[in-house]
């Protein structure tokens, strides 16, 4: 591939050293001293020139995996689907990924040799590079040259490099220009580009929302296309994308743009159903609210758990449900056991929420309706449960957004304080938990009350 980049120069962008991870330099200028090429890729560029703080520094080289280790005493081999080298330091992991292509064009392509070939890893390989029946690509872990790498990426902004041969920005795709226009744009055409992998439509929402860009026309009417075909990428990834987009800081903008793409009714049929419908005349407004109580917390650097994200999306709809069932005779406990586990198994094919995970949310929804009793029986027991602070959040959440439970969240924020235990009082030998002692059972065997 013979593509020529635009190469802007050290003293025509403003990305200093001085912002770019040391050890990530350490790793850039090693690979550079023998005799690789080596270059920063990725969403660490795109947020250096926005003047955001990158989350993780990328570095994609010439160098083939086997050879990065070679250099690093401290690299371990990582992937199955593809080789990366990951280099450890004490408070960072660094991904170094060799240059990789994506769609080969013929068959005797997917048989290329790395670029910097030595030994055995020159000799032809198998054909690594699958695509199914609808065009979506199933493994792509062929080596590349700088200018592949750059295009089998997903959109421009996403696709530049900085090299510390020079301290110039790499760009193949138009990428500087779109950040300068606030643009999310796919790397050539958008549709077969989404289809190659669906996923890309989600993280097309997200990075617009997050930087607040638009999308480009071209990119936008293939998203509203594509949408429907969400559904095709595997469930378990779809979970891991579905936090990442609501837990970037702007899960509020993420939502309205999900909503309107028609992603969010393709992933969440039921519930969007749901939404859809009024209940007693009232629209159901609470999960933006309650995103946007999200984006506060992410915003303030509290963290907000994947069980309590999801609680807080679904709460209201899940003890609108568990209420029905338990109208209908089933024990309440029972009926919001019965709530959670309906919505995520129906979720399951789509969007597959792990066990673990199901299980808190159930127990923070539980909770509630414990915690609106004050003090009620044994509330030492409540404070020790591990979803309390989960179970305290969500309240608090619904109190911002609906004005209701004030009294309540005040009484367990006043008890968990004046529960804790100064260590000068614990007894010696004792452990200091933070947390009031548990009464010891006097019967044993007995098994605890469901939740
Ligand atoms: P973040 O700040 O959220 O980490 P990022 O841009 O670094 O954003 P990553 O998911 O860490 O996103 O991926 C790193 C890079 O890999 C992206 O910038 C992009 O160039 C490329 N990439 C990631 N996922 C895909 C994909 N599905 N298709 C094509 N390229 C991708
Ligand atoms: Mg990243």
């Amino acid at each position: 591939m013979n593509i020529q980049p635009v190469i802007i120069p050290r003293a025509e962008h403003p990305i200093s050293r001085s912002l770019v991870s040391p050890n990530a330099l350490r790793v850039l200028y090693r690979l550079k001293d023998n005799g690789y090429t080596a270059y920063l890729v990725g969403g660490c560029v795109r947020d250096l020139l926005l003047g955001r703080e990158p989350k993780d520094f990328d570095i994609a080289t010439d160098a083939t995996p086997n050879q990065v280790k070679r250099i690093f005493r401290n690299c371990r081999l990582v992937g199955r689907r593809f080789r990366l080298a990951h280099i450890h330091f004490q408070d960072e992991i660094l991904e170094v990924a060799t240059f990789r292509a994506l769609a080969p064009d013929s068959p005797e392509d997917e048989l290329e040799s790395p670029p910097s070939a030595e030994g055995e890893e020159s000799r032809p390989r198998p054909p690594r590079h699958l695509v199914s029946d609808e065009g979506m690509v199933l493994r792509d872990n062929v080596f590349g040259t700088p200018a592949e790498d750059a295009l089998r990426r997903d959109f421009t902004v996403n696709a530049l490099a900085y090299s510390v041969a020079d301290f110039s920005i790499i760009d193949y795709v138009g990428g500087v220009e779109d950040l300068r226009r606030g643009v999310i744009r796919t790397i050539g055409d958008p549709a077969v580009r989404f289809t190659e992998d669906p996923v890309r439509m989600i993280r097309a929402v997200r990075f617009a929302a997050l930087l607040g860009f638009t999308m480009e026309d071209a990119t936008w009417r293939a998203l509203l296309e594509l949408a429907p075909s969400i559904t095709r990428a595997a469930a378990p990834r779809l979970y891991e994308e579905v936090l990442k987009l609501f837990l970037c800081g702007e899960g509020e903008r993420v939502y309205q743009l999900m909503r309107q793409t028609g992603l969010f009714g393709h992933l969440f049929p039921r519930f969007s159903a749901w939404l859809d419908r009024e209940t007693d005349g009232f629209p159901h407004s609470q999960i933006g609210k309650a995103l946007e109580w999200v984006d506060g917390q992410v915003g303030s650097g509290e963290p907000v758990s994947p069980p309590l994200l999801l609680t807080l999306m679904f709460g209201e709809f899940l003890e609108e449900r568990a209420e029905e069932l338990a109208s209908g005779g089933m024990p309440p406990q029972e009926s919001m056991n019965a709530a959670v586990a309906e919505f995520l198994g129906e979720l399951a094919p789509l969007v597959s929420v792990p066990n673990r995970v199901g299980v808190v949310v159930r127990d923070i929804l539980a909770m509630q309706s414990r915690l609106r009793k004050i003090p009620g029986k044994r509330p030492q027991g409540v404070l020790a449960r591990t979803c309390f602070a989960d179970a305290m959040a969500y309240l608090r959440c619904r109190c911002a957004v609906t004005g209701e439970g004030e009294k309540v969240l005040a009484w367990w924020e006043r008890y968990a304080r004046e529960s804790v235990m100064p260590p000068v009082e614990a007894g010696v030998g004792e452990e200091t938990t933070g947390q009031p002692r548990k009464r010891r059972r006097r019967r044993r065997g007995k098994k605890p009350a469901a939740s």
